[in-house]
């Protein structure tokens, strides 16, 4: 188990934009994978890209711990390993939703991001095999955080309502809080 180090805002990386692997895939970039999990469950987040931890690659990895995960959820998704990822497709269909960032704040910080509900998005896993899946509601955000990470985007600039910024100890209550 190697956790990382997860930088944070203002760290001038998280502003750049990360390049694609190659495959067959380096024993660096497999590990790295495993690494991205162990950081991200380590600091109970439920998303992790690789930037976080200061490596310029397009991979990022979600999952919910299972301890989290509702009996009601319906997504049987538990953990992916996301290499080359690309959305191909956006609902039209927008929702608001909060969300937190492990590189902003330390998690500590949530606010009301507006996306669109369910993406169909494709990635490679790390054998190289190519997978499309559709994902709608709390995976759909996090994948596009992720990926927004990739992009050197981060979820405070997809905030219209600056007021709707909130630290964790002064979050009305509400249901669905995770932090990527
Ligand atoms: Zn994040």
């Amino acid at each position: 188990m190697t956790v990382q180090k997860t930088i944070q805002i203002g760290n001038p990386k998280l502003r750049q934009v990360c390049e694609d692997v190659s495959f067959p895939l380096s024993e660096q970039d497999i590990q790295l994978g495993y690494d991205l999990v162990d950081t991200m469950d380590s600091a109970g987040l439920v998303g992790e890209a690789a930037v976080q931890i200061g490596v310029m690659k397009r991979v990022f990895v979600m999952g919910l711990e299972k301890e989290k995960k509702d009996e009601s959820d319906e997504n049987e998704f538990e953990l992916c390993i996301c290499y080359n990822p690309t959305i191909t497709q956006f609902s039209d269909k927008k929702e608001f939703g909060r969300e937190g960032c492990g590189s902003i704040a330390y998690g500590k910080l949530f606010g009301q991001v507006e996306r669109p509900k369910s993406i169909e998005l494709e990635y490679y896993d790390r054998t190289g095999q190519k997978h499309v899946k559709k994902f709608d509601g709390l995976f759909a955000r996090i994948a596009q955080h992720e990926i927004d990470h990739l992009d050197g985007i981060l979820f405070l600039d997809r905030m219209d309502d600056p007021t709707q910024l909130y630290d964790i100890d002064e979050l009305p209550r509400k249901t669905d809080d995770h932090t990527e």
